[in-house]
């Protein structure tokens, strides 16, 4: 497959898609109703739809029964752990194993030119980028997950949270699974915003910027409290009439939905002459810029906070004039301190 066709690389052997990263015609007006049906199918198929699927899945076959999760157990929490170690390391390890070990599509619509492999460095533990994802997604990543996991299903049991059947309010249960995507980008974009506040970024949210070419196992590599704020979109479902199955589906769009955002390349390549798309441009960016791109292209979130980072030059340009305006309100800033205690020191004199 000719990457080319698709897009340009530059001398450092870095891939760019041709034309901008497109908003989903979904918050626009006038709605434009043949844009948004054309678009329709991209919003389940393939990420959403499998995240859906394996949302069901373990509610059929890993989920145990209702009265067993009335109370806390170590069993049923450790089982629970377990399968989703299990199923990060199989989904994770594929992307893992068939873009970076093996290398099958080479670097073809690879972002970034170099491997992470190949590149030491001391910000991360054992200076390795793949041990240290690796490490923070199981030690904290699946703890938290499952954690989360376990109170939300611990509260469906008791009763505490709204729990609806499908065979009654099928049209209500349908309307929220439909929005569970819309729900976590919208939380994914505030709680990250937050966490690239000085205070906040300096102890929290570097860790996982620690990758800036990121690769499958950077997905879930977080400091612990961004994997408690990340995964806490669970928690809407506290309140919203939803279904622990629903529940689950908001679940995996964070856990195993981290994956295409941060596997690096744009296409993945599938069969000779099939592709599929990340959608990874937008988050790629982030890893570039940090300060571009807090949400993805769903919510034109970034686009009404001036955030917004397509990837065209011109979108480089805005970028790099918010950067010069708050260099010179700094430096501004800097000055009016200074005079201010030169002055002070001048009336002690
Ligand atoms: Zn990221
Ligand atoms: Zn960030």
């Amino acid at each position: 497959m000719d990457d080319l066709q698709f897009g340009k690389r530059n001398k450092r052997g870095d891939w760019a898609p041709d034309g901008p990263i497109a908003y989903a015609p979904l918050f626009q007006f006038p709605p434009r109703l043949r844009a948004l049906l054309a678009w329709l199918p991209h919003y389940f198929l393939p990420w959403n739809a499998i995240f859906a699927v394996s949302a069901v899945a373990y509610w059929a076959w890993i989920v145990p029964p209702v009265e067993t999760m009335q109370a806390i157990g170590l069993g049923w929490v450790a089982w629970l752990y377990a399968v989703n170690a299990l199923a990060v390391f199989l989904f994770y390890g594929a992307f893992e194993l068939h873009l970076y070990v093996l290398r099958r599509q080479e670097n073809r619509f690879k972002y970034n030119g170099k491997f992470p492999s190949e590149q030491r460095s001391k910000a991360f533990w054992f200076e390795s980028q793949n041990i240290d994802n690796i490490l923070r997604t199981f030690l904290s990543g699946v703890t938290i997950w499952t954690g989360v996991e376990v109170v939300m299903l611990w509260a469906y049991a008791n009763g505490y949270a709204p729990w609806l059947s499908f065979a009654e309010n099928p049209w209500v249960l349908a309307g929220i699974a439909l929005v569970v995507p819309i729900i976590h980008e919208f939380h994914f974009f505030c709680v990250h915003r937050l966490i690239h506040t000085p205070f906040l970024y300096k102890w929290v949210h570097s860790v996982h910027h620690n990758s800036v070419n990121p690769s499958p196992w950077s997905s879930l590599s977080m400091h612990p409290i961004e994997h408690l704020l990340y995964f806490g979109s669970a928690f809407y479902h506290l309140i919203l009439p939803s279904n622990p199955v629903i529940m689950l589906y908001q679940l995996h769009v964070a856990g195993f939905g981290a994956i295409p955002g941060h596997v690096g390349f744009d296409k993945i390549e599938v069969g000779a002459d099939r592709l599929v798309d990340s959608h990874a441009y937008a988050h790629y960016l982030h890893h570039k810029y940090f300060e571009v791109n807090y949400g993805d292209a769903t919510i034109p979130l970034d686009k009404w906070f001036g955030t917004w980072h397509d990837g065209s030059p011109e979108a480089e340009a805005r970028m790099q004039e918010r950067y010069r305006k708050r260099k010179e309100r700094l430096a501004a800033r800097k000055a009016r301190l200074e005079a201010k205690e030169a002055t002070a020191k001048g009336a002690t004199k």
